[in-house]
């Protein structure tokens, strides 16, 4: 029998072994952090370099971003920032797949991240030389990818989304009958398949946060607040998405923090986004929702493990030496895994809608 968040269609292949880092968080010293933040900032100015950071970053991060004249947003959001300044080189506080973005959109720019080994269990999940093999194996099919893959897994593909992107896109290409191959989180391509019945295949990949999220959990703290509206976002399993007054993209999470008219909100996604939302609704209770129960595996506890390796003293590391921290992506795949990044930039544009933060993902 099928649980809940059994998806079927999914490929029938095992899911690489993906060995999730324990999440370790900075433990500074009110001094340390200030001598940390001082010389960051001077780093910055010296080396022509803007920080940005993703919503799910250590606050201190996010505030150090926004306190420096940099930026604090989701993937494409920051590589897009990027491309409009005048700094020399891009800092990423994120993981990798958001620097190798960056990168592609900016080959002209130096792009630095904290941490090069911070990576995403949806990267990890799909490696490029076995989703190469499938996609050939249904040429028949439109490769759309998520922002969250490798550039090798996007320079394979025909087009790529967001989670803000993904139903406008999959409906316009429903619409012209095309027949997808969607990689790699299952969840989010369940969600997308249900919402606008395009035919689809899907791999088998997962975020390791987001996949922690309890259906039978947050129906028990529903009951328990029973005015509060429930935030989710698209990567949770169906029995998480079931229950949401609202699923979307973490930009849309926010927006909807900042507009609704409760006042309380239960928000599936990870932590980090609790700075932004906060900032942007500062009267309003923000309750995460459960990832611990009966049937806990907690790997993350909302909280990217990933995500975590970015802190004040590798971002000081980083700008100290660069050595090890630039992010380089052969010209090749940089080329070919532009196509299905400008497709989806194109396809906005011609929309005239915003990619993210819309009221669909
Ligand atoms: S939260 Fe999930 S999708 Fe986001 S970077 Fe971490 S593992 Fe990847």
């Amino acid at each position: 029998m099928l649980s809940a968040d059994t998806i079927t269609g999914t490929v029938q292949v095992p899911r690489p072994r993906i060995e999730v880092p324990p999440t370790v968080c900075e433990n500074l010293s009110p001094a340390a952090k200030s001598a940390l933040r001082n010389e960051i900032e001077a780093l910055l100015k010296a080396r022509d370099a803007v920080l940005v950071a993703h919503y799910y970053t250590d606050p201190e991060l996010q505030s150090l971003a926004e306190a420096t004249g940099g930026y604090v947003s989701d993937s494409l959001d920051m590589a897009r920032f990027g491309h409009e300044q005048k700094a020399g080189t891009l800092v990423v506080a994120g993981v990798r797949f958001m620097g190798e973005t960056a990168k592609i959109l900016n080959p002209e720019k130096r792009v630095i991240m904290p941490e090069l080994a911070a990576e995403c269990s949806l990267d990890l999940g799909c490696p490029a030389e076995a989703f190469a093999a499938f996609c050939d194996q249904h040429p028949d099919r439109t490769v759309v990818v998520y922002a969250n893959t490798s550039a090798a897994v996007k320079a394979r593909a025909d087009w790529m989304v967001t989670s803000g992107s993904a139903l406008d896109v999959v409906r316009h290409l429903h619409a012209q009958g095309r027949k997808i191959l969607w990689a790699p989180d299952k969840y989010l391509g369940d969600y997308v398949r249900s919402r606008t019945g395009a035919d689809m295949l899907l791999w088998n990949g997962a975020c390791v946060v987001h996949e922690e999220f309890k259906g039978h959990e947050l129906a028990e703290l529903r009951a328990a607040h029973p005015q509060a509206m429930v935030l989710v976002h698209p990567e949770s399993p169906p029995s998480v998405i079931a229950q949401a007054d609202y699923v979307g993209s973490t930009s849309g999470l926010i927006a909807t923090v900042k507009s609704g008219r409760a006042a309380e909100y239960i928000v599936a996604t990870d932590k980090g986004i609790f700075y932004k939302m906060q900032q942007a609704a500062p009267g309003k209770t923000l309750i995460p929702a459960p990832t611990s129960g009966e049937s806990a595996t907690c790997h993350s506890c909302a909280a990217c493990p990933w995500m975590a390796m970015n802190g004040l003293s590798k971002l000081a590391a980083a700008l100290r030496d660069t050595t090890g921290h630039e992010i380089h992506v052969p010209r090749a795949i940089a080329e070919r895994a532009l196509v299905p990044i400008k497709r989806l930039l194109d396809f906005a544009a011609a929309q005239k809608q915003q990619i993210y933060g819309n009221n669909d993902a």
